[in-house]
């Protein structure tokens, strides 16, 4: 059997040579920067606490019913109907994502990222506060170690932080109420609800507890975007390679060295594990760690501040800064055409969202006296903030019968329902299997006419089907 190839060096900064997870326990360095991201971080973290119980219109200010297609933003509440107001929507985020990335780079990974957020002011500080900071901590890969008293009480506040987490996150799709009765029902009584709270419980403690910075380095997908969202004249957390080098440490520095004392404050405080001295990388979150890590050195030194700093690469190569480039005109260009077509689109939408349909299965029925049936569906949502009632008239058939079960129709705001309206008409009312009706739905101000065409047999010899 051939042997299995030598390891060619590390892939990721997670993993060791023979295949073992090199565990990251990063050092802390509080700085200037390390100082805002902590106020940003908590603010953030209220704000996601906050926002599943504030109502706005009378409706919750974010609440994603993925069951029933209906999505409620701020105030306004998109159906099942509205698809095309969530596609411009979607692609004005997008559009967003791409020019925010190419002004500022990865802002979003190091300063609002959840991922960043929960991780590196919650979950790390708690391992710190039971386990000691990198020197004094347990060894991870001990074996028998996550047994240590030290460490299974550590778990148990993670796991109950990973429950809060998990509540709140569940509210933004099922509601408050909702998630109150789920709290207060016995498993048993409701299973699937009980499962779905259990999951994401376990996903969010296995991310924060195991997984943790391989969620950005190996899972998360704009990580990988970055190196066609950012150009040259990006903002970025970079090294600056013309100052620092050639690096050098005590005795070994001389005169022609750069302000690098090669100390590696900037590695061990890096929270994916990296060197920023080897240039922009894909698993760099921004995070700024490493810029305070370095100002303090440089402090210390006595050589100013900014070794490693927020900087374009050109800037660092000494080319001047360009301002308008192309990616930098055409995202806001293309960000002004969405939001524009989305408000026009939202401001402009019918009170009611009417769609006709025909009847499921035969698309016309013989009946015994002669007469063509036709089933014509109506469906109607309200999009209104009150209740409404729908009056459907068909025009075009009056030589016919019609039978509606439920005409007027009403329909509670915000809700969705569905109505049969059955015309019958005599067998010549059809001209080559077809007969053009119109299909009105009233209510109120609310007027809306929808051409429709019935179908019936080909020819029109009156004949009766025994
Ligand atoms: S912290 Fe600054 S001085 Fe120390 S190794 Fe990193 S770049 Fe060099
Ligand atoms: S290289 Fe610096 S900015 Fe990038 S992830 Fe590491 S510490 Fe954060």
């Amino acid at each position: 059997m051939t042997a299995a190839p030598a390891p060619g060096g590390r892939v990721l900064p997670t993993l060791n040579e023979d295949g073992s997870r090199n565990w990251i326990r990063p050092k802390p360095a509080e700085g200037r920067w390390w100082r805002r991201r902590q106020v940003v971080a908590y603010a953030l973290m209220v704000l996601f606490f906050a926002i599943p119980h504030i109502r706005i219109n009378g409706l919750p200010a974010i609440l994603l019913n993925v069951p029933r297609r209906e999505f409620t933003l701020f105030g306004t509440t998109f159906l099942p109907t509205d698809t095309m107001l969530l596609m411009l929507l979607l692609a004005s985020i997008v559009i967003a994502i791409f020019l925010f990335s190419a002004l500022f780079g990865r802002v979003w990974c190091g300063w609002a990222c959840p991922q960043t957020v929960y991780l590196e002011f919650l979950y790390r500080p708690i391992e710190r506060l039971f386990e000691g900071g990198r020197s004094g901590s347990l060894n991870l890969d001990r074996k028998g170690s996550h047994f240590h008293p030290r460490r299974l009480l550590k778990y148990t506040v993670y796991l109950a932080l990973s429950l809060f987490l998990a509540h709140t996150f569940l509210a933004y799709f099922v509601g408050v109420e909702a998630l109150a009765q789920w709290v207060r029902l016995s498993p048993r009584e409701h299973p699937v609800p009980f499962l779905v709270m259990a999951v994401t419980t376990a996903m969010i403690f296995t991310d924060f507890t195991w997984f943790r910075e391989q969620t950005c380095l190996i899972a998360c997908p704009y990580g990988r975007w970055q190196s066609v969202l950012l150009d040259k004249q990006s903002l970025v957390v970079a090294y600056d390679y013309g100052r620092g080098e050639p690096r050098g440490r005590g005795k070994a520095r001389t005169d022609a060295s750069g302000d690098c004392i090669d100390c590696g404050a900037c590695v061990i405080t890096c929270p994916t594990g990296i060197d920023i001295r080897n240039g922009l990388q894909m698993e760099c979150v921004h995070c700024t760690q490493c810029m305070d890590a370095c100002d303090h050195i440089m402090d210390q030194v006595g050589t100013p501040r900014g070794l490693i700093r927020y900087a374009t690469q050109d800037a660092l190569a000494g080319k001047p800064k360009r301002l308008l480039r192309p990616r930098v005109v055409l995202y806001p260009l293309a960000l002004a055409l969405f939001v524009g077509a989305f408000v026009t689109a939202l401001n402009t939408r019918a009170a009611a969202d009417v769609t006709i349909l025909r009847g499921a299965g035969e698309p016309f029925r013989l009946e015994a006296d002669g007469r063509v049936a036709n089933q014509v569906r109506v469906r109607i949502a309200n999009r209104s903030r009150a209740e409404h009632t729908y009056a459907i008239t068909i025009l075009g058939a009056e030589s016919g019968q019609i039978i509606a079960p439920e005409n007027p129709l009403t329909i509670a705001p915000g809700e969705l329902r569905s109505t049969s309206v059955f015309v019958l008409l005599p067998r010549d009312a059809f001209t080559a299997g077809r007969r053009d009706i119109t299909v009105r739905v009233t209510s109120g101000g609310f007027a809306e006419s929808f051409p429709f065409n019935l179908l019936g047999p080909a020819d029109t010899l009156p004949t009766v089907v025994p």
